[in-house]
């Protein structure tokens, strides 16, 4: 066996491929006197991720979200020669939506897909390694099609949330369960499809279930062990808990809901979060407070339509914004808090940036929650004329759906029209910002809703809403629109029209494109800085999922996920004639540019 000098052993694990390998080669090897431990992904290769060009460690191409790449091989020059290089059928009988980012390490792709179902796929091949079909139970519930939105890794494990609210740790390796921990009661409506969030060895997760009245909450385990080290509702008046022990309720109890309202308030942190190694926090939106009958809850209903940031140590929130106070649009405020540093007048402030499906894109200080700007992103906005800067709150212009108590017989009230509907300006697919152009690409939809409430009771498992809708598109040529935005001016640089709702997320690039799908089922390059369309490709079934980029071997790659669902087909109303069409699917595409 040849000997290595100590001075020529890494002492820093690399963000390449297999680094993991070489280092178990090292200690087998005896060069470092003792056995090394396999870290596998770690906590500082994770806050690195989006530096990284070798690998796709984490949601959002990194903790904070940003969904951008330093990489430039495939640019504005070079982006017609982008080819497939492979593609990888999800196969089966079920093809729903397939919203899932791939995550790429130590030469596997990990993606999830519709019924709580995970691969991985041999990055160079496209050949499978292993695949998990989860055992769901009858009786799940979950509100907006079956799908799943990604993986985490750390460690040696792959970790993702299943449709009967579990989330599931996987080996890497084989695919075989590690562990499996409950996080809600999916029979009282609980479900789970987000992407893990991973914070200094913890894995961070909400919950899904807000039109079952199922209670909001930020958790975080062990991800080596799945052990719960804390809790935090995101309802106002429920008990948090921190290692075993309680930790405090969240807010003040009955100060934001009367009576007995709170304890099935909804807030559901149904879409995850993202975390800012700078500040140290944890951000998570909420959804609507429940039920969608806002008539039946005076106040504020803390912590709905809300981002809360909450310190990884305590579990406790740190400061809260509300975007929607006293909600009634189902204006879920669950869109991702993105972390970015904003240059404005020679000084660098701690900025985040959230557009909400309200339709306000807001600008906050991410250490203290405070607002700096919020301008409508999409062109039609009803219910406030805009957000008082001073108080954070907004101008409200009368556009609630009446009190079903003065109407006739009490059971249905007055409608109103509302712009934008509720699936929202923008939903959960999410933005990217780029640190090249210093813009925000928005995927954003122009449609409105006639909405009214109606009588409603809690009973356990059973929708409580107490809203009826029909959604419209506002034009009759498109509803989708990607939107390029300057945070410092809130203003709109560029717009790119889409017929059918956009619902994939977006990839910016240092070689000066953004990359996003349709469910027109094309994957498209455009142009950071005029939204010209430089390139497109087919990939037979609509795209809902959002696209990532590595570099291996010395070629940049590409990869997305076609397979058309979500919640718009189900929900669809007026726009069904948009999407009627457009066929089901499910696989994995990369691409590379071509020799
Ligand atoms: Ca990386
Ligand atoms: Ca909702």
């Amino acid at each position: 066996m040849k000997l290595i000098k100590k001075e020529s052993i890494p002492v820093s694990i690399t963000n390449k491929p297999g680094a993991g390998k070489f280092l178990l080669a090292l200690g087998l090897a005896g060069a470092m006197g003792a056995p090394v431990a396999i870290a596998g992904v770690t906590t500082k290769q994770i806050e690195n991720d989006q530096a990284s060009t070798g690998d796709v460690l984490h949601y959002g191409m990194g903790p904070r979200a940003q969904r951008f790449s330093p990489l430039t091989k495939i640019n504005k020059k070079t982006v017609a020669k982008l080819v497939p290089a492979w593609a990888f059928s999800l196969g089966g009988e079920k093809q729903r939506g397939q919203e899932s980012q791939p995550l790429v390490y130590d030469g596997k792709i990990f993606i999830t897909g519709s019924y709580s179902r995970m691969w991985a796929v041999d990055e160079k091949t496209g050949a499978e390694i292993w695949q998990y079909d989860h055992r769901l139970p009858d009786g799940i519930m979950p509100c907006c099609d079956v799908v799943n939105r990604g993986a985490a890794l750390y460690g040696d494990l792959v970790l993702f949330a299943t449709l009967d609210a579990k989330i599931v740790a996987l080996s890497q390796e084989t695919g075989k369960v590690v562990w499996s921990q409950k996080v809600g009661d999916y029979k009282a409506g609980y479900s789970a499809t987000a992407a893990p969030l991973i914070v200094k060895g913890m894995v961070v997760t909400g919950i899904s279930g807000g039109e079952f009245g199922a209670v909001g909450k930020v958790e975080a385990r062990d991800a080596k062990t799945g052990k719960l080290i804390w809790s935090r509702p995101t309802v106002e008046g429920h008990m948090g808990y921190l290692n075993g022990k309680e930790n405090g309720i969240s807010g003040t109890l009955n100060a934001t809901w009367p009576g007995e309202t709170w304890k099935y308030g909804g807030a559901a942190t149904w879409l995850g979060g993202t975390y800012d190694p700078d500040v140290n926090l944890i951000f998570f939106g909420t959804g609507n407070p429940a039920p969608w009958n806002w008539h039946t809850r005076p106040g504020d209903n803390l912590f709905s339509a809300s981002t809360v940031a909450i310190n990884p140590e305590t579990g406790k929130i740190v400061w809260h914004y509300q975007s929607t106070p006293n909600e009634a649009w189902d204006f879920d405020g669950v869109n991702e808090l993105v972390p970015f540093d904003m240059k404005k007048n020679g000084k660098t402030i701690k900025a985040a940036a959230k557009a909400d499906r309200n339709g306000f894109f807001y600008v906050l200080n991410r250490e203290n929650g405070n607002l700096i700007s919020a301008n409508p992103f999409v062109s039609k906005v009803t219910w406030a004329s805009g957000i008082d800067l001073k108080t954070g709150r907004p101008i409200e212009t009368d556009n609630r759906p009446r009190n079903p108590a003065d109407s006739d017989d009490g059971m249905k009230g007055e409608h109103v029209f509302a712009a934008p509907s509720f699936l929202g300006g923008k939903n959960w697919m999410p933005m990217a910002y780029s640190q090249s152009s210093k813009m925000f690409y928005v995927p954003s939809n122009e449609w409105g809703m006639d909405i009214w409430n109606e009588p409603i009771t809690y009973k356990k498992g059973a929708a409580y809403m107490g809203a009826g809708f029909t959604i419209s598109p506002l034009y009759d040529d498109h509803i989708g629109v990607l939107r390029a935005i300057d945070p410092t001016t809130g203003k709109i640089k560029w717009e790119h029209e889409n017929p059918a709702p956009l619902w994939g997320g977006v990839l910016a690039t240092a070689g000066n494109l953004v990359f996003t799908g349709n469910p027109e089922g094309y994957l498209m390059a455009l142009d950071d800085s005029t939204g010209e369309v430089l390139w497109q490709f087919q990939t037979g079934s609509g795209i809902v999922s959002s696209p990532v980029t590595w570099e291996s071997g010395g070629e940049q790659y590409v990869a997305v996920l076609s397979g058309w669902g979500g919640a718009v087909p189900l929900w669809g109303g007026d726009v069904a004639k948009y999407v009627k069409h457009l066929n089901q699917g499910g696989s994995l595409w990369v691409f590379k540019l071509s020799k």
